[in-house]
């Protein structure tokens, strides 16, 4: 593997930093649906893989991306992916 590709796979903590500079503030406690298969749970307990640059969100149950934050110099961008809803409950 080169180690431009390597990514951790971690959980939704790992990516607060990145959901931080989107948002402007901690989002991990929201809970995510997954349009997938129907999953709830807090963003903070999703699947994450993440280097720098990126930080593709998955969904615990069924693997499916919920959605991909991207970092383009000071530029932050979030793309949508199976994320069906986000609840704050
Ligand atoms: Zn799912």
């Amino acid at each position: 593997m080169r180690a431009e590709n390597a990514a951790s796979v971690v959980d939704g903590n790992a990516a607060a930093g990145m959901l931080w500079d989107v948002f402007g503030t901690d989002v991990t406690a929201l809970v995510g649906v997954c349009g997938g298969c129907g999953d709830a749970a807090p963003l903070a307990e999703a699947v994450v893989e993440i280097d720098e640059t990126a930080a593709i969100v998955r969904c615990r149950s069924c693997t499916h991306t919920l959605f991909t934050v991207l970092r383009d110099g000071d530029e932050m961008r979030l793309v949508l992916g199976m994320l069906h809803e986000i609840v704050r409950p």
